[in-house]
């Protein structure tokens, strides 16, 4: 469960760990497609101060297309990822604290995972760094070789 009840830090940090589907509603509208369940592992301790701090990792794989040959690429997340939560009003503007609602002891920490995926990601993957896309005149994937429209006697 990536959920939580806060009175349970009181004793000391809490195991937060969970498997996220890659149909959960927490990826909506990202445009991210993941090739299986998002494992989600970490421990979540009080800082002090209302604050709350979430140290663990995000593992995954994602599916999509390089951005320039079009190719089928997977792109592994595997991430440290710190979260703070806080209530304080004060930090409300701070874009790296995710704020906590002060009147609830229930912490859902696979919102803040979504973001944090989200910001790490490149919507444009690339099959490799070096890919040399497709041919803009005739479509062909240069990265198989030269196509015609680079033969001798054309200037372009
Ligand atoms: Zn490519
Ligand atoms: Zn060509």
């Amino acid at each position: 469960m990536l959920r939580l009840n806060l009175r349970d830090l009181r004793s000391g940090p809490v195991d937060v760990r969970g498997t996220l589907e890659p149909t959960d509603s927490v990826f909506l509208g990202l445009g991210l497609s993941f090739e299986k369940p998002v494992q989600v592992t970490g421990v979540m301790q009080e800082t002090g101060d209302g604050a709350f701090l979430w140290r663990g990792q995000v593992h995954g794989t994602l599916t999509g297309e390089c951005r320039r040959c079009l190719t089928g690429v997977k792109v592994d997340v595997n991430d440290d990822i710190d979260l703070l939560f806080s209530s304080d009003p004060e930090l409300a503007a701070d874009p790296s604290v995710y704020p906590l609602d002060a009147d609830s002891d229930e912490l859902d920490v696979a919102h803040a995972v979504r973001e944090e995926v989200a910001l790490r990601v490149s919507p444009f993957p690339l099959c490799r760094p070096d890919c040399k896309g497709l041919c803009a005149k005739c479509g062909a994937d240069l990265n198989a070789g030269p196509c015609g429209c680079t033969g001798a006697g054309t200037t372009n």
